[in-house]
């Protein structure tokens, strides 16, 4: 008998719910919802695994962990005195700063005292008959909840690789998002690294700065660009400050929240001189210009795109002394820019480096992890230390990882088996009550701008229902086709759905997710927010509101 059967079965009185809303959640989305929540005069928790806030900026402490969103775009914007007062350090801040920042938040506005840390959900279960969900956790403390609010993070699930033999290594080893809160030295150890995504390259060349011996262990290359940071003095600061109502609008008009707007022409629009010039200057500028604000067919046209990457193909040779290295540090299975741009300080000199040895493991495929070691198919390395930079279960991975179930006990793992099906990526059929900030088929990009957004979408429905007295919320089976439909119609054309990568959904250490699906929604934040926009004008009237 499924949670919700046994439900109907035996609530008879009126439901006295423990929250009206509960967040899963403490990192950028959730501390903005329950601040918002608050205005609104619900009673709200937070329920969050780690033992502080900050998501992503309290889990990843991996060397060299930092943004690659410019920090003053990545700021919060709803509270003028919040910006009033905040300095940031660096153009793009590390991981440190942004906790620190996060942590300032929570403070600011009292969040704490509605925050229940060290509480990982385990488990969500709608019951009909009170419409409310009952949350549980891993430790088997239960609340009763009339929304069930998930800021659980498209990058939160940690993946470790699916190599026999983990277990068995007797020196330390990390997961790149669990990295311990204690300084890990590296100085005249043998270290390994597993992974070549932006994770691994922030961290390789932060490692390279003090190991022993380095071995990075790649599968595929990405095309990596410059990230220029640079400390931000007081002036600067102060001039950031004086315009941040135009940095906030500039990111709001750009398709990925970014302050780095498409450039209106097309490659093939101007000369090979002038063309170079450009991706010259953009290559020497910070941050994802090269990517965000690019020619605008860069990552729709295949010979605009083959041009751009014949561009960074020669800045990586130049850039790398041993030519067979080089080549091997080139995608040749994706062109530049069709999976998310690594940006990096120094990433290919570290293969300059005579303690740094490159492994291709298409070449020489790793057997297994061994007690004293890696051994890949030719022989057997020595470590002392294993990393995996192995990355996420991105978007749903989360999601499968609490058992969330629906009308009649459906399970949203089962209904998303073959890709997300949402209404604006924040509500489910058959699961009234729940709705996702930054959930699946929602625009992402430059997080605080969307999450702003997002949140501010859901706090107004939310009141909506409030002020009318409607205690359950879903999405139809209609609203959620032609969302879907929209969100497959608004990816076409565009190379990066073309490609294996956590963007589609494909991560080779889990299982069933093989095969690219879209997961997001790629028709620019703009559009997006037109599109909710226009069913809040319309009075919601795709949704089912009782
Ligand atoms: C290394 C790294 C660098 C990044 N750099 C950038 C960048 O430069 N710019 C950018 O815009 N974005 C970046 N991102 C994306 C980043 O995830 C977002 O910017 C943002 O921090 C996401 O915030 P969030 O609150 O939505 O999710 P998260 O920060 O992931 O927070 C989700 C929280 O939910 C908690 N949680 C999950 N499941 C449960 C459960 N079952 N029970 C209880 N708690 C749970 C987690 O513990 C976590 O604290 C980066 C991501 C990573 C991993």
């Amino acid at each position: 008998m499924s949670a919700s059967q046994t439900a109907a079965g035996c609530a008879k009185a009126a439901p006295v719910l423990d929250f009206d809303a509960v967040i899963i959640g403490a990192g950028v989305s959730g501390l903005y919802q329950l601040y918002r929540l608050r205005e609104l005069g619900l009673r709200a928790r937070i329920l969050e695994t780690g033992s502080g806030v900050g998501g992503t900026w309290y889990w990843n402490r991996y060397p060299g962990a930092r943004f690659d969103s410019e920090s003053y775009t990545y700021a919060y914007s709803f509270s003028q005195e919040l910006l009033e007062e905040w300095n940031w350090a660096e153009r793009f801040a590390g991981q440190a700063e942004t906790e620190r920042y996060l942590n300032h938040v929570a403070d600011k506005f009292d969040l704490r005292r509605d925050i229940q840390f060290n509480s990982r959900v385990a488990a969500a279960s709608y019951y009909e008959e009170t419409r409310s969900w009952d949350v549980a956790l891993e430790d088997g403390r239960r609340y009763s909840t009339r929304f069930l609010i998930t800021a659980i993070g498209v990058l939160s699930a940690a993946t470790m690789p699916r190599i026999a033999g983990v277990e068995s290594f007797r020196g330390q080893s990390f997961h790149t998002h669990y990295w311990p809160k204690e300084p890990v030295s590296f100085e005249s150890k043998r270290v390994a690294v597993i992974g070549t995504g932006a994770t691994a390259v922030q961290a390789i060349t932060e490692i390279a700065k003090t190991v022993g011996q380095l071995t990075v262990f790649q599968r595929t290359p990405n095309w990596c660009a410059p990230l220029h940071n640079a400390k931000i003095g007081e002036d600067e600061m102060r001039r950031i400050r004086a315009s941040y109502p135009e940095i906030f609008a500039r990111c709001n008009e750009s398709p990925g929240c970014f302050i780095h707007k498409p450039d209106r022409r097309r490659t093939h629009e101007v000369s090979p001189e002038e063309r170079e010039a450009f991706w010259e200057k953009l290559y020497a500028e910070p941050g994802f210009g090269i990517w965000q604000g690019n020619f605008r067919d860069i990552l729709t046209d295949r010979g605009a795109n083959a041009l751009i990457s014949d561009f960074i193909a020669r800045k990586i040779r130049q850039r790398v002394k041993d030519p067979v290295i080089a080549e091997k540090l080139i995608p040749k299975n994706h062109g530049f820019g069709t999976r998310r741009v690594p940006l990096e300080s120094g990433y290919y000199e570290v293969y300059n480096q005579p303690n740094v040895k490159l492994v291709d493991i298409n070449e020489t495929p790793i057997e297994r992890i061994i007690p004293t070691g890696i051994r890949t198919s030719d022989t057997e390395y020595e470590f002392d230390m294993i990393i995996y930079a192995t990355g996420f279960d991105a978007i749903t991975g989360t999601f499968d990882r609490i058992d969330i179930r629906g009308i009649d006990g459906v399970s949203l793992k089962d209904r998303w088996k073959d890709g997300p099906q949402t209404y604006l990526g924040v509500l489910i059929e058959d699961f009234p009550n729940m709705l996702m900030v930054m959930g699946p088929h929602a625009a992402l990009g430059n997080f605080p701008r969307a999450v702003e957004y997002n949140v501010d979408w859901v706090t107004g429905l939310i009141r909506h229902a409030r002020d009318r007295g409607v205690t359950r919320i879903e999405a139809t089976a209609a609203g959620v086709a032609q969302w879907t439909d929209h969100v497959k119609a608004s990816g076409e054309g565009l190379l990066f759905n073309e490609i294996d990568s956590w963007m589609t959904g494909v991560n080779r250490n889990v299982e069933g997710k093989q095969t690219r699906k879209i997961m997001r929604y790629s028709g620019g934040h703009p559009t997006f927010r037109e599109h909710c926009d226009a069913v809040v004008a319309e009075g919601y009237r795709e949704l089912a509101l009782v």
